[in-house]
């Protein structure tokens, strides 16, 4: 042991790994700020330049290297994003320990859960952090900008691997997966900085830039956002997430960090466009980037309307590959646009589409599934292999080539310069009286009333067989809210009978999950009992 202790393993030669991606602007520029954050005081702002970063990075590294943990332990680690966040990410991706991400916001039982799946040699949390009850067989530690303090040592282990290779995970996003059990999403560093390597071509982030992220550390849209600015030699702004249900203080907060570009799901910015569009208008944003689901399109005309200077990008894709397309928003949008694209595949990635038999589906309109081609798939679900097999699975139009391409379960087609155009997920399909019924087009119509600002379709269990087709709409500020008949006059103007919804509620907003997309479970649970 000893010996080991001596020699942890350590990143070599190569330049697939993801500490040397994120790191590598560090050479060139030691003094650039890497993260700005919340000052300790609670008021202004905090910097760490890139030499102090890669410094805290070595720290964390040497502490963990001496806990005797071997290439392929799991770390857990129970954060915001904040600069010895980001330092705790570099060091596990230095010793080839994946590094699993859980915001303070996880209920316990959650967290419990994820790790009995991934049965972490290591939790940490930070010096603040009040969380018990972790298991005895897991270590613990607190980490603080100095270092970390071991509160119950890992168990010993035996090292088997001494180097860390671009094949090995890099980090596990544990999503919510459809059983109701967590579905952890492996990631390796070579998916990830061929990724990263793809998405500096389109040059989203220039090196002056500072992009704030509003994402929980746990969702991997904040490792894209640590990765792309890092990548790019720029600057993270850890947002912190309290501020974003308070529009003016978010909004503050980005002034004061300096921040030109945002990035987060769409609903961050709802209550800013209700409360402080002003505001809004004066911070210039020089760009947005948005993912994980559709923007409304009335949302991103006012935002438009406001800050007309802002390049806003969608970017769409899913955890199994971290993201896939960067489409510009047209700007202003057309007037009579009804969807945005999603474009193409990020470069050195392909989307295809394919029909239920796996036939090239090439035609504009015609709706078909996605899969993703490309070097930036994760390797596999977390110990399941059946999931992996279902999504990892062999390219449908070249089957006899070995090669493994992604299922990705989203539903599309595409416009007439073969660009794409997201429709739904394909489980949102749904039988209603033996009818076919697409959620997304019932949304769709929804959103069509004049002043609706944002809307949701979904089924809950009814008591007869039939689910139970039900309608959310939110009004944009100043609208009075439509009376339920008016909205289904309106519903049933253009779709058949068994596509308007049965139960209809207009809302003060959205309930959105911790990752910020709309929750229907909570959509659910308010409904008075369906008829
Ligand atoms: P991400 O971390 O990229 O949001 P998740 O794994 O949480 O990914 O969810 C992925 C799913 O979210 C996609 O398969 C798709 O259904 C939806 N999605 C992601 N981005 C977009 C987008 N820009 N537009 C529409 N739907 C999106």
């Amino acid at each position: 042991m000893s010996v080991n202790k001596k020699r942890p393993a350590r990143v070599r030669n190569t330049v697939d790994n993801l500490y040397r991606h994120l790191m590598g602007a560090c050479e060139a520029t030691p003094d650039k700020p890497a993260v700005i954050e919340l000052a300790d005081t609670g008021d202004g702002v905090a910097t760490t330049s890139y030499a102090q970063l890669r410094e805290r990075a070595e720290t964390y590294a040497d502490a963990l290297g001496d806990l005797g943990l071997d290439v392929g332990d799991r770390v857990v680690l129970e954060s915001d994003t904040s600069a010895s966040a980001i330092a705790l990410y570099l060091a596990c991706c230095r010793l080839g320990l994946p590094f699993v991400p859980v915001s303070p916001e996880t209920p316990t039982k959650r967290l419990l859960s994820i790790i009995d799946s991934a049965r972490p040699a290591l939790y940490l949390q930070t010096e603040r952090g009040g969380r018990e009850g972790i298991p005895p067989e897991v270590g613990t530690a607190r980490f603080g900008a100095d270092g970390l303090t071991v509160t119950r040592a890992p168990q010993p282990r035996v090292r088997h691997r001494r180097e860390v290779v671009p094949t090995d995970p890099a980090y596990i996003i544990f999503t919510s997966g459809t059983t109701g059990r967590p579905k952890g999403v492996v990631m390796s560093h070579r998916a990830n900085t061929a990724f990263f390597r793809a998405v500096l071509e389109l040059g989203l982030v220039a090196p002056d830039d500072r992009v704030a992220t509003t994402s929980p550390l746990q969702f991997d849209f904040s490792l894209l956002d640590i990765g792309m600015a890092l990548g790019a030699g720029a600057a993270v702004v850890a947002v912190p997430r309290d501020r974003l249900r308070w529009p003016r203080r978010f909004l503050g907060f980005l002034r004061d960090a300096g921040a030109t570009q945002v990035h987060g799901v769409p609903s961050i910015w709802r209550p800013v466009l209700r409360t402080e569009p002003d505001a809004l208008a004066e911070l210039g944003l020089r760009g947005v980037l948005f993912c994980g689901e559709e923007f409304p399109l009335a949302e991103l005309r006012r935002f438009q309307a406001l800050s007309p200077a802002t390049r806003i990008i969608n970017c769409y894709g899913a955890t199994e590959s971290m993201a896939c397309s960067f489409t510009d928003v047209p700007n202003p949008l057309p007037e009579d646009l009804e969807r945005l694209s999603i474009g193409f595949a990020h470069p050195g990635a392909e989307l295809m589409l394919a029909d239920e038999r796996g036939r090239p589906v090439t035609r504009p309109g015609v709706v078909g599934e996605m899969y993703l081609r490309g070097p930036s798939l994760f390797s596999g679900y977390w110990n399941d292999p059946d999931a992996t097999r279902a999504a990892l699975v062999p390219d449908p139009l070249n089957p006899a080539s070995g090669q493994i391409v992604f299922r990705t379960g989203d539903l599309a087609h595409r416009g007439p310069d073969g660009e794409m155009y997201f429709r739904s997920r394909a489980d949102s399909q749904v039988q209603i009286r033996g009818n076919r019924v697409e959620l997304a087009e019932v949304q769709r119509r929804l959103m069509d009333f004049p002043g609706v600002a944002a809307a949701v379709a979904m089924v809950v269990p009814g008591s007869g067989a039939d689910p139970v087709l039900c309608g959310f709409a939110v009004m944009e500020r100043g609208i009075p809210e439509p009376g339920r008949r008016e909205l289904r006059a309106h519903c049933a103007e253009a779709l058949p009978d068994y596509m308007v919804p049965q139960e209809l509620q207009v809302l003060e907003e959205l309930p959105v999950t911790e990752n910020g997309k709309v929750d229907r479970a909570v959509l659910a649970a308010g409904l008075t009992t369906p008829t």
